[in-house]
């Protein structure tokens, strides 16, 4: 599971994504609202551990700016604050959660949980895009009648494209989010990029991973 956790005080966000990773969940932080936000644009979480007093954009900004964007991780709401008036705010923002500062590992895991299983009854075990159909289970890729298996590094970096839409992501977010760190070679992204181009005609997708110089990748439909 991939957690992004917002939280400005450092301290708390290291320690959240020390219990996170010690769980065995994959933790990416961000220091402050609008980071936060682009990184969840960007799509690829299972769910986002937002604090509510961020300079700049707060956390209900971030939150209404994701669901406004169409962007429906969950997410768990963190607050130092405790009246109803703030809790609500946060709850019509679009968070899903949310929890009092200070609090124990074991609650903050426990909410991360129920949301993501909350939202596992209703979510597809697949992630379409144009012609192409990932399934999350298999990691099997399909176009129409036409199928091919994914490998492990190859599944998660088609799942980062494939979920940020037309979005360009960047080598370093593919080298975090799939490689854990972005100490990676750029590489390795260039590689994996490289089968999947091949496997995207294998089967006869209309996709392609178009590079964009300095910039990243993006899936972009071409014909049909
Ligand atoms: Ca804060």
């Amino acid at each position: 599971m991939n957690v992004l956790v917002v939280e400005d005080e450092r301290n708390l966000a290291d320690a959240i994504a020390r219990i996170l990773t010690d769980a065995s969940y994959h933790a990416e932080t961000a220091y402050d609202g609008k980071a936060g936000l682009s990184l969840a644009l960007a799509g690829g979480y299972d769910a986002v551990v937002l604090d509510v007093m961020l300079p700049g954009m707060d956390g209900c900004e971030v939150v209404h700016e994701m669901r406004r964007q169409g962007v429906s991780t969950p997410v768990l709401m963190l607050t130092a604050r405790t009246t109803t008036e703030d809790k609500v705010e946060g709850l019509d923002a679009g968070a899903d959660d949310y929890m009092t500062k200070p609090f124990e590992a074991p609650e903050l895991l426990a909410r991360l949980r129920a949301l993501t299983r909350r939202r596992g009854d209703v979510m597809l075990d697949q992630v379409e895009f144009a012609d192409l159909v990932l399934d999350l289970t298999t990691h099997d890729l399909s176009c129409g009648d036409a199928s091919v298996h994914l490998s492990g590094k190859e599944f998660e970096v088609m799942r980062t494209l494939m979920s940020s839409s037309a979005r360009v992501v960047s080598k370093q977010d593919l080298l975090r989010r799939v490689w854990g760190d972005d100490e990676a070679s750029e590489n390795s992204v260039e590689a994996y990029v490289s089968f999947l181009r091949k496997k995207l005609a294998h089967v006869g997708s209309t996709v392609q991973i178009t590079t964009l110089r300095m910039l990243g990748y993006r899936l972009e439909v071409f014909g049909s």
